[in-house]
């Protein structure tokens, strides 16, 4: 770590680097662009050939019997709650430390959030906390893989099973990652990924459900598309003729389209690649930051392999003079894209609103005060590295006590 006071950019220094460099974005290929030219030209912009291929290779590599492409995550994790049954009345826990979709897709379906406080060392949603909030109206679990390390999935299996409750991981962080050497979707009843394009793969937009269950599958699919079925086996009444279809319940129109699902398919081959260059970039910060003075680093759990969607890093507050506001400018103005993942949920004026406080999820509070998102993606050169870690040793440097 160097020691020395260099003046900050902040205070009219020079910057570590001339460009800022984002904390994520995409990779496309010239192939990427080749396959959704190809897509242009063919006769399916929408609802062909593409999407069905997306969903069986993302099933595939989940590990999952069925998937169910949506037109983004956000929309799967809404057609998820639908699956499940969330309704009026029904409690749903999820996580605090995380993007408001995991808790607004039960609010879709006009059920109740309860946030669980999540673990102080993997800052995953705490078990023991999830056993706590359980009540007879409790009806999902909806737990988020924060940063792409996944969740305890076998404690919370268990205790799904004990209450008879449907688990829905909100595995946006987490495409690729394994648990006890199982991948990422093959285990919790049903399981999101985003193809938002700083997640490890895009389509622009989009998101997917994968799972084992048919029953959840038709519904899927049945919510997806304005709730209509052609479907001999789902219609009510006797077909009319060949025309004939049925709209079963109140769905929505949450497709992707064919030009999404063939990027998809395009940059999913190169997912295996791209996860383990965020792994060697992940590497390379825990290796400088482990013992470091002013940074805690992000704890792995040993059963499970994360594909390293973000990477943060708490701030050892007490023994800097500025506040994590003022290293994150201090950060922005060397040119290091930094962030900060995730203000809490229930912190959020909606939430506020509808009763929830602060003091709620005291853990995740306290970690909100303290972190910083360092960029990570795999398109990030050796120099981008370097860049990071400088920038961050400058700033903290400067502002040690
Ligand atoms: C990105 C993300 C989502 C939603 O995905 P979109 O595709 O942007 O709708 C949901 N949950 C988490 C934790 C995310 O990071």
């Amino acid at each position: 770590m160097q020691m020395k006071r260099e003046t900050l950019a902040i205070h009219g220094g020079s910057p570590v680097r001339d460009s800022l460099l984002s904390y994520g974005r995409q990779w496309i290929s010239e192939a990427d662009i080749q396959a959704v030219m190809e897509t242009l030209r063919s006769p399916f912009l929408t609802q062909g050939p593409k999407i069905a291929e997306f969903e069986s290779k993302i099933a595939e590599t989940a590990g999952a019997k069925y998937a169910v492409a949506f037109s983004n995550g956000t929309a799967a994790l809404h057609g998820a709650c639908y699956a499940a049954g969330i309704g009026e009345g029904d409690e749903v826990i999820t996580t605090s430390m995380t993007f408001a979709a995991s808790a607004n897709c039960v609010r879709y379906c006009g059920g109740t959030v309860v946030f669980a406080d999540i673990l102080a060392d993997e800052y995953n949603i705490d078990p023991e906390q999830i056993r706590a909030k359980i009540t007879k109206q409790t009806k999902a679990i909806i737990p988020v893989d924060f940063t792409g390390q996944p969740v305890d999935l076998d404690e919370i299996m268990q205790i799904a099973r004990e209450h008879n409750l449907v688990v829905i991981e909100d595995a946006a962080h987490s495409l690729g990652a394994s648990y006890r050497n199982k991948p990422v979707g093959s285990i919790a009843d049903m399981t999101m990924f985003s193809f938002h394009p700083v997640k490890h793969i895009t389509t622009g937009e989009g998101g997917i459900i994968v799972t084992n269950s048919e029953e959840y599958y038709q519904r899927l699919l049945l919510f997806r598309s304005h709730g209509i079925t052609r479907s001999a086996a789902l219609l009510e009444k006797e077909a009319e003729g060949p025309w004939y279809y049925e709209m079963l319940d109140l769905g929505y129109n949450y497709r992707m389209t064919d030009m999404q699902a063939v990027l998809g398919v395009s940059q999913l081959s190169r997912l295996p690649e791209f996860v383990a260059r965020r792994r060697e970039i992940a590497a390379r910060y825990n290796h400088h930051f482990a013992g470091h003075r002013l940074v805690v680093a992000p704890q792995q759990r040993e059963d499970r392999e994360s594909s390293w969607h973000l990477y943060v890093i708490q701030l050892e507050l007490d023994k800097l003079n500025a506040t994590r506001s003022e290293i994150y400018r201090a950060l922005q103005a060397e040119n290091i894209g930094v962030n900060v993942h995730y203000i809490p949920v229930h912190l959020h004026p909606y939430y506020q609103k509808l009763g929830y406080q602060r003091g709620d999820c005291p853990v995740a509070e306290k970690l909100y005060e303290r972190i910083l998102t360092l960029p990570l993606f795999p398109a990030m050169s050796e120099q981008d590295i370097l860049d990071v870690l400088q920038a961050v040793d400058k700033v903290l440097a400067a502002y040690e006590k």
